[in-house]
């Protein structure tokens, strides 16, 4: 029996290797089912599958709580809070208030983060220690046993539910130089002087944008042509205009040779538009993404198909290759969101106990957010996804420059977006780049639920002056290219 272990490659890349140990012979603890990671998407589907009656163990390395309130959402929303306060402040002048430059007290901030996320995990490790746990590396010796230090472990179904890890660093240079990635970001006691980004995805950008509301000079550095470059183009380039009207550079179509270092400073080299470009600060936070946690666990014993970088395969049931051992949540490579993992587990947890085959649907579980300001919220299709698809659409925007509570607020940035099918009105998908988008995509996400039309979404009673309102806009002009609104008739 080989026992794995994650080891880096000349890279530095995670790689899965493993050398012999001698096996012991030890009477397994016996359970109908046992999770093997305790974060948001095992501990749902852990308490799922109990709720059905299974006897159910939870297998954790530590430290318990999970990514989300660890080292994830939480954390960074904690200080994205401050950040924006920082900024509401210093553009209060716009709303007649003269407050002066806002200090910030950056221990006091690390300390209340500290605080904060100690009451959430307590709350979590509350929950989890009404389950059997074991604590360790999980460690498969067959599809139903499991080792976890001393503890034999059987059961005849699992749930892999092991998060991910920040992605190995591969910049030449950098690693000599020293740099920060998401965990450190977030733990610092003092913002580094000055600071350059790797990476324009969600993490990247809303941690670059705390940062320069701060007070830390922040240089981005992209590949893409935009920020967020997996979104729609018009919600991509309208963040990357907002950022640099704010004050922080970004460097697009930026492709990274070297790192090295010069009079103390950390120098990123780059090529963009065919010419050789430097740019220099005293810290690096490399966001470039993450990997699914895959190795150390002997999958090949659970007959379970793993891929290093794309995670585990599984079906629409959460099933692996072995129909018993489902997984759910970071581990399979899929989105990487606190409500996606939480669904899969809870879908997983009672296909596992009952053997039913109840299948996720990402159509709208894929709905996102990105805590940026303005923020970024998107529900159903993108334009990109409907466009690749061959799918016909109608498409309304309606900038929040023009609408009357976001300009009594002082909060103009941004626009809505409606797709819908051009055949019954149908919604398709939706997009906010804009003020509390998060909370501003709730009434489409329930609509398109619902299967609503544009013409529903325009009918319904809106309040008024609000700046949600500002989503029956394109609503009414998608209604009225179709000709089809009906006089106002709610039934009371
Ligand atoms: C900076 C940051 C901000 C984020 N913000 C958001 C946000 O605003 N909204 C959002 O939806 N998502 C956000 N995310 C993503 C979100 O945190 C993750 O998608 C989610 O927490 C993943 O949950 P999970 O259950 O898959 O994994 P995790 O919560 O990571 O749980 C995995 C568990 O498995 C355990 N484990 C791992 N390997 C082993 C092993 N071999 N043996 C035993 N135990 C093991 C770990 O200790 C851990 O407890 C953010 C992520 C980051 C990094």
């Amino acid at each position: 029996m080989g026992r794995l272990h994650g080891l880096r490659n000349r890279l530095g890349q995670a790689v899965c290797q493993g050398w012999g140990q001698p096996e012991e012979h030890v009477i397994p603890k016996r359970f109908d089912l046992i999770v093997v990671g305790a974060g948001s998407g095992g501990f749902a589907a852990a308490r799922t599958a109990r709720d059905l009656g299974a006897n159910v163990a939870l297998v954790d390395r530590g430290p318990l709580g999970g990514l989300c309130i660890l080292r994830g959402c939480m954390p960074s929303k904690t200080l994205i809070a401050t950040g924006d306060l920082m900024h509401a402040i210093r553009e209060s002048g716009e709303l007649a208030v003269r407050a002066g430059e806002p200090q910030l007290d950056y221990r006091a901030l690390a300390e209340r983060k500290r605080r904060l996320v100690r009451g959430w995990a307590d709350y979590r490790i509350a929950g989890i220690d009404t389950f059997p746990v074991f604590t360790g590396d999980a460690w498969f010796e067959s599809p139903t046993t499991l080792r976890v230090g001393d503890d034999v472990l059987y059961a005849p179904k699992f749930v892999i539910a092991t998060g991910s890890s920040i992605a190995p660093a591969a910049v030449p240079g950098l690693a000599e130089a020293g740099f920060i990635d998401s965990d450190a970001a977030l733990d610092l006691e003092q913002p580094p002087r000055s600071l350059l980004v790797l990476g324009g995805g969600y993490v990247g950008c809303e941690l670059s944008q705390f940062f320069h509301r701060a007070g830390v000079p922040v240089t981005i550095v992209i590949r893409a042509q935009h920020l967020l470059s997996g979104e729609d183009h018009d919600v991509g380039i309208g963040l990357t205009e907002y950022f640099r009207e704010e004050g922080i550079r970004v460097e697009t179509g930026a492709h990274v040779q070297r790192v090295s270092v010069r009079d103390g400073m950390k120098v990123v080299h780059y090529a963009q538009d065919g010419e050789e470009r430097e740019v220099a600060a005293h810290e690096i936070f490399y966001a470039l993404g993450r990997v699914p946690n895959v190795c150390d666990m002997n999958l090949d014993a659970a007959r379970v198909e793993h891929h290093d970088i794309t995670g585990i395969p599984v079906d629409d049931t959460l099933r692996t290759s072995n129909p018993d051992i489902f997984a759910v949540g970071d581990v399979t490579g899929r989105y990487a969101l606190v409500h996606v993992a939480i669904q899969q587990g809870e879908i997983a947890g009672r296909n596992a106990a009952t053997g039913a085959r109840e299948r996720a649907d990402y159509r709208l579980t894929k709905t996102h957010t990105i805590f940026t300001d303005p923020q970024v919220a998107v529900v159903g299709e993108t334009e990109r996804e409907l466009e690749a698809a061959g799918v016909p659409f109608l498409k309304a925007t309606y900038p929040f420059e023009d609408h009357g509570k976001a300009v009594a607020l002082g909060r103009t940035n941004g626009f809505v977006k409606m797709l819908a099918s051009p055949k019954d009105g149908r919604i398709l998908g939706a997009a906010i780049l804009g003020p509390e988008a998060s909370d501003l995509i709730e009434p489409l996400i329930v609509a398109m639920a619902y299967g609503a039309t544009a013409q529903d979404y325009a009918r319904i009673p809106h309040l008024h002056p609000t700046l949600v309102e500002i989503l029956t806009y394109p609503a009414e002009e998608i209604a009225d290219r179709l000709r089809a609104v009906p006089t106002l008739a709610v039934a009371t």
